[in-house]
């Protein structure tokens, strides 16, 4: 029997566009479908694709607080952004729930024993936190999903890899004194981009103290420095936790040619990335993986990067797609560095965990 993946996915996606001339325009998911077409992905007996429902007011209460989530809805109303960046209105609204439910529907289907895989079309709002927004990000999925295994199902254990370019501080603030979910993030450099933290030293607290994993990466880190960081830090601690799921988010924007990152993965990067991901969760949970592609500002990758995702998620042995521009050669700075963040973090978190020791 082939393994199923379900993919979720809802045309009124597309609403979540805030605006002429903002990087975040609502097209990207719609192109990413048709360029899956065009690979023949949604043709393969292993993929399904499902409409997902809007998320319920109750359910984003196991993550937020009622006066935001109020807030929120108040703002959409009256078409009033949050902030600067993250406009909201009615459309906006209606799509950020139904990716939300996005999350929700994976998260079942892969509990239910429909799947053993799934993948949440354009979710990883990964800014936003029990009583805040902002980055773009309304309502975070991630945690929702999270909170939703853990009510309706006998999932206590959650890894969190977050490999989006930007640190998911709304997630990682949410999960700071949780060991019930181990959260990774590899990120870009925070003193060089938002949301400006998310350093080594953050190792989380209380109960927490340990399970909060910080890897900052310098500009220009390329694909075997960012594998390298990645089987040092990510591989051994999911072998060490033992998780019930691994749940991953991040879209395109720590590609190279992403214009709010300066990271240097290639497209080929991210096939590796999440064929990695995937044989650790077959290693460490039975295969239960959730992925979760949402970001990226580069409308001509993206559709490019969210397509070897999914192909390293579903098991395709290779990607036959040519990178559309020509990658940059990695700063020779870069490895040393990641090396030296790598000893710095084992040295940090070694109390807790075996595997640095
Ligand atoms: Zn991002």
């Amino acid at each position: 029997m082939i393994d199923k993946t379900v993919m979720t996915f809802h045309e009124k996606f597309r609403q979540y566009d805030l605006g002429e001339g903002h990087p975040f325009r609502g097209d990207r998911f719609v192109n990413a479908m048709r360029f899956f077409e065009g690979q023949g992905l949604l043709g393969l007996s292993e993929i399904s694709v499902v409409k997902p429902e809007a998320v319920s007011k109750k359910e984003l209460l196991m993550v937020h607080e009622e006066r935001y989530v109020n807030l929120i809805f108040r703002l959409a109303e009256e078409r009033k952004p949050y902030d600067i960046e993250t406009p909201v209105s009615p459309e906006i609204l209606e799509a950020a729930l139904l990716v939300v439910g996005g999350s929700i529907t994976c998260g079942k289907a892969v509990f239910e024993g429909k799947a053993k895989r799934a993948i949440s079309l354009g979710g990883g709002y990964h800014h936003a936190g029990r009583n805040y927004g902002g980055g773009f990000c309304l309502f975070n999925d991630v945690a929702v999903l999270v909170e939703y295994l853990r009510c309706n199902y006998d999932v206590n254990r959650f890894l969190i890899l977050d490999y989006d370019v930007h640190f998911g501080n709304g997630t990682s603030d949410i999960y700071y004194r949780d060991p019930s979910v181990l959260y990774i993030s590899l990120h870009q450099d925070p003193r060089t981009l938002y949301p400006g933290t998310g350093f080594v030293w953050q190792i989380g607290e209380g109960a927490g103290e340990g399970y909060n994993v910080n890897v900052p990466l310098p500009p220009g880190t390329g694909d075997d420095t960012y594998l390298y960081a990645l089987e040092k830090v990510f591989v051994p601690l999911a072998e060490e936790f033992q998780p019930d799921v691994v749940i991953a988010n991040g879209g395109s924007d720590a590609h190279f040619a992403d214009m709010l990152g300066d990271l240097g993965l290639t497209v080929n990067g991210f096939f590796r990335l999440s064929r990695l991901i995937r044989e650790t969760s077959n290693k460490v949970c039975d295969g239960k993986f959730i992925l979760i592609p949402g970001s990226g500002y580069n409308p001509k990758v993206l559709p490019f990067c969210w397509y070897a995702l999914v192909a390293g998620a579903i098991g395709l042995e290779e990607i036959n797609v040519k990178e559309p521009y020509t990658p940059p050669v990695e700063p020779a700075f870069c490895r040393k560095k990641v090396e030296e963040t790598v000893a710095e973090l084992k040295g940090l978190l070694k109390k807790k965990w075996k595997c640095f020791r």
